[in-house]
């Protein structure tokens, strides 16, 4: 067993992850990993019509291209005998009772207690019924749904991103736990797993604040103490809307097909909303070490993909060859010049895919564009002899330079259009030994087009 603390992920497998999920699942995972403690992945699955393993599949695989890799994987459909027992303990202490109101009679008295100017809360009208009044009901056929006896109190945690927190639980309705088919909400097995799995912390979004009010009652009457909570500020997209699962906007599976990096997704998704600048890491470790829950904002951040895109860049330009060398191969860039190929070209990638284009430049046919014939012809008399390196294009260039007198653009951007046939690219100095002297001649001696 470690020591370190643990925390959990919980989604429901109802869609696909989106970015203020992976906020939760990132900050949880950074915890620990900074820790040396233990992360769970749960999946909140108790609504079997709308949960989807493949949903769960797909949930897994985002995580692990985040780099999230779970120590424990659990289902909560796979757990309904410890949320039964659950329920037993709370109704022998009488904290879980039954109540028979229709959805059309709580809304009616809702509707009448607005009028009065009262808060709709549920008046525990099931609570005053007589033993007698009970089995008439049943006797009709009414099923109860189960509801969680609140004790009216003022219940206060010390918030690790909020700080000093509270919510007033006489404002609120005892929660039903049970529906009327003996499934559960999600409210009592949350509890009962976080007990069973040791949870020590739950980081989750701040739209649990009232939940974590009534759950912190229920870890006391099933457990005597609670973990400690941490409530983040969640995201919107660009335009200040919120994020569903449903409507698959902002996934983590479209960025991924995108071709964004995991790492600056993960840098973007926990940094931004938070007193830290957003900027690019080299690895996880790297932002476990930045983040911290207390520097997070309070209010909801904007997440926004032009900026993702200028910090996936920023991500690749500084990223060391053992970090792509796979994704590398399958683009079926490997072998002794891969390394060299990568760090010539890295620094000019918007997306790690272009480097296919630069292997093209360099290793494959292109069309040299040819805007200057004497001066490419000159060019190419006086390309250096012997091993190149990357002070080649220094030597060469600065020979060009005292024949002709050209500098700047006029000097380089000729050499630039007729060696890779583009206007920009990565640093001719990388680039050419990379080309090699036989193809470069050849380039410069290309007939116009
Ligand atoms: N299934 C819940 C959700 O996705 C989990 C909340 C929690 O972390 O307790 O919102």
């Amino acid at each position: 067993m470690t020591s370190g603390p643990i925390v959990r992920f919980a989604p429901s497998p109802t869609g696909r992850i989106h970015i203020g999920n992976a906020r939760t699942a990132l900050l949880n995972w950074l915890y620990v990993r900074r820790r040396g403690g233990r992360f769970i992945l749960r999946f909140d699955d108790t609504d079997l019509e709308r949960s989807k393993a493949e949903y769960a599949e797909a949930i897994e695989k985002d995580l692990a291209w985040l780099g999230v890799a779970p120590d424990l994987v659990r289902r909560q459909s796979e757990r309904m005998a410890a949320y039964d027992a659950a329920a037993e303990t709370l109704k022998a202490q009488g904290r879980l009772y039954p109540a028979y109101e229709t959805a059309e009679e709580l809304d009616r008295r809702r509707k009448r207690q607005q009028a009065l100017g009262r808060p709709p809360v549920y008046d525990r009208a099931a609570l005053r019924l007589s033993d007698a009044e009970r089995a008439a009901l049943e006797a009709s056929g009414r099923k109860p749904h189960w509801r969680f006896r609140l004790e009216p109190t003022t219940v206060r945690w010390d918030d690790m991103v909020r700080g000093e927190s509270h919510v007033d639980s006489a404002s609120l309705s005892d929660p039903v736990l049970r529906r009327e088919d003996g499934s559960y909400l999600y409210t009592l097995p949350s509890v009962v797993d976080d007990i069973e799995f040791g949870v020590t912390h739950v980081i989750r979004g701040e739209d649990h604040v009232t939940n974590t009010g009534v759950q912190i009652q229920m870890f006391e009457a099933l457990a005597g103490a609670a973990p400690r909570f941490g409530h983040h500020n969640l995201l919107t997209d660009a335009g200040g809307e919120g994020l569903s699962k449903r409507t698959g906007a902002l996934s983590v599976a479209a960025l991924r097909e995108n071709g964004v990096e995991p790492l600056a997704v993960a840098a973007l998704a926990v940094l931004v909303g938070s007193a830290e600048a957003v900027r690019p890491v080299a690895s996880l470790d790297e932002l476990a070490a930045i983040v911290d829950l207390s520097h997070l904002s309070h209010g909801a951040a904007r997440f926004d993909e032009a900026e993702l895109d200028a910090l996936s860049a920023r991500t690749l330009h500084h990223m060391p060859y053992e970090a792509v060398a796979g994704r590398l191969e399958a683009l079926g860039i490997a072998g002794s010049g891969a390394e060299a190929f990568w760090l010539a070209v890295r620094g000019n990638l918007a997306r790690l895919d272009d480097a296919s284009i630069w292997r093209q430049v360099i290793g494959g046919e292109i069309a040299p564009i040819v805007e200057d014939r004497e001066f490419l012809e000159l060019a190419a008399s006086r390309l250096p002899q012997g091993a190149w390196d990357q002070s080649t294009w220094a030597a060469w260039t600065k020979e060009l330079k005292a024949l002709t007198g050209r500098k700047g653009r006029e000097l380089f951007h000729p050499l630039r259009l007729a060696l890779t046939g583009r206007e920009a690219g990565p640093e001719l100095a990388g680039l050419l030994p990379l080309i090699g002297r036989a193809k470069a001649l050849a380039r410069l001696s290309a007939p116009s087009a």
